[in-house]
């Protein structure tokens, strides 16, 4: 019998997963991403467990262990004078949740991605060919690409990310609204530019008024990848669906002012700051029409403040394996999927927004906030995160 044909428009982490996961369930995959070349772009992204079991599964995990850090815990500090409100072990994930939480740079795991898809015969990528549009039968999906070509196959999974124009396509057009003025600031800062405290093996939060910072190290501690999410809008707003718009630091330096020193010297020392707009839209009411469906942020865009973004495109693409292997028709498949995953994904991206309200308190708020936080003490605040990280935890 022919092998079932899977299309791809979009070769970011969830495109590349899906099409790994659904090579397993023995389709022949065509995996189109409009970049020309899949380049150095991003930076760092937290694994957590329930991502890296099913990059384990798919072969990827140990492609990317060399570039990817364990690390021991999550500090968590009070930004104004760094005070320690708590420290979440992470050194028996594998143990609590049945896999490694890791710290890696976006692009090591985009790279070791596309080497399991290179040495997976079933798996064809072809970059610089945006997907413009499609039209699906009884019995076929024909995608239109930006050269002019057409593809047709059996199914079409739309993994073209945040600002997906499929998903307009598929679901109407209720756009990605930016997220009441919040901005991501990202930086790389390299190891000899640190003190010697931020280099240790944990991933770093502090917690301040209207804004918060994470940082932990990467690529075997030769940069610090510093993050810092603000409630003030900037200067120069980031361009439209850009990464890589620069970020003016005396903007930041002020910003941060009234922080804590080792907080500040760390800001000081980025070479480069790029602002990253954060975007968020209501859950879908569905995912899925006919033999097209939508995977990873073009499902769930979701703010990052529990850096689910890669981990729920990953598990987007194990749930889209498994129900395609068991069904008996492929708009039956996708629609298993589809229940497969919507109810969790929809938690995750309403308490990603919850998180962040949390994050960002001031006041009064904020002290009962950090109370709270050193009474319940670091194994009891991990605890909560038992739903999301546990391997196979299904939606309640
Ligand atoms: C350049 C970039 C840098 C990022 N950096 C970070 C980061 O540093 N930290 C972090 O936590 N998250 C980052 N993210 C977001 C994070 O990677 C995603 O939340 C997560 O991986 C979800 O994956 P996804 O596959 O749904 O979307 P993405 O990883 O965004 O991938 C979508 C892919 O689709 C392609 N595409 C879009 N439209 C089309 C089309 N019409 N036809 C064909 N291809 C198309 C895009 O070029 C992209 O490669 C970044 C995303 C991008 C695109």
């Amino acid at each position: 019998m022919e092998r079932r044909r899977a299309l791809i428009a979009g070769a970011g982490i969830g495109g590349l997963s899906a099409a790994l996961c659904l090579a397993r369930a023995d389709f022949e995959v065509s995996i189109f991403e409009q970049a020309p070349r899949l380049e150095e772009v991003g930076a760092g992204l937290q694994l957590s467990p329930n991502a890296s079991v099913i990059l384990r599964r798919l072969g990827v995990l140990e492609r990317l262990r060399a570039a990817a850090l364990e690390p021991r815990a999550i500090r968590v500090r009070r930004a104004r004078d760094g005070h320690l409100l708590a420290v979440l072990p992470l050194e028996d994930a594998e143990w609590r949740w049945g896999a490694p939480y890791l710290l890696a740079h976006r692009a090591d795991l985009q790279r070791a991605l596309v080497a399991a898809v290179a040495a997976e015969p079933r798996v064809a990528l072809r970059t610089g060919t945006a997907v413009t549009d499609f039209s699906a039968s009884r019995d076929a999906v024909t995608i239109a690409l930006e050269d002019g070509e057409a593809a047709t196959g059996d199914l079409l999974i739309c993994a073209d990310g945040v600002r997906s124009r499929l998903r307009e396509r598929l679901v109407g057009a209720a756009r990605v609204v930016p997220s009441a003025r919040r901005t991501a600031w990202r930086a790389l800062v390299p190891a000899a530019s640190v003190a010697p405290e931020l280099l240790q093996p944990d991933s770093n939060l502090w917690l301040g008024p209207g804004a918060h910072v994470v940082h932990y190290p990467l690529r075997g501690g030769s940069v610090v990848n510093l993050v810092a999410v603000l409630d003030t809008a900037p200067k120069v707003a980031p361009r439209e669906g850009a990464w890589s718009t620069p970020g003016d630091p005396a903007f930041l330096e002020r910003r941060f002012a009234g922080w804590a020193a080792p907080l500040r010297d760390l800001i000081a020392a980025a070479p480069d700051w790029r602002i990253w707009p954060l975007v968020e839209r209501a859950p879908l009411a569905r995912w899925t029409q006919g033999r097209v469906a939508l995977l990873g942020d073009a499902a769930h865009p979701m703010l990052p403040f529990l850096a689910q973004g890669a981990a729920q495109a990953i598990e987007d693409a194990s749930a889209l394996g498994d129900a395609l292997s068991a069904a008996v028709d492929v708009e039956r498949g996708l629609v298993a999927y589809e229940t497969m995953r919507r109810a969790r994904a929809d938690r995750v991206q309403r308490q990603s927004h919850a998180q962040g309200t949390i994050y960002h308190l001031s006041g009064p708020a904020a002290l009962a906030r950090d109370l709270a936080m050193r009474a319940a003490g670091g194994r009891t605040l991990l605890a909560r995160y038992d739903w999301l990280y546990r391997v196979g935890s299904v939606p309640t």
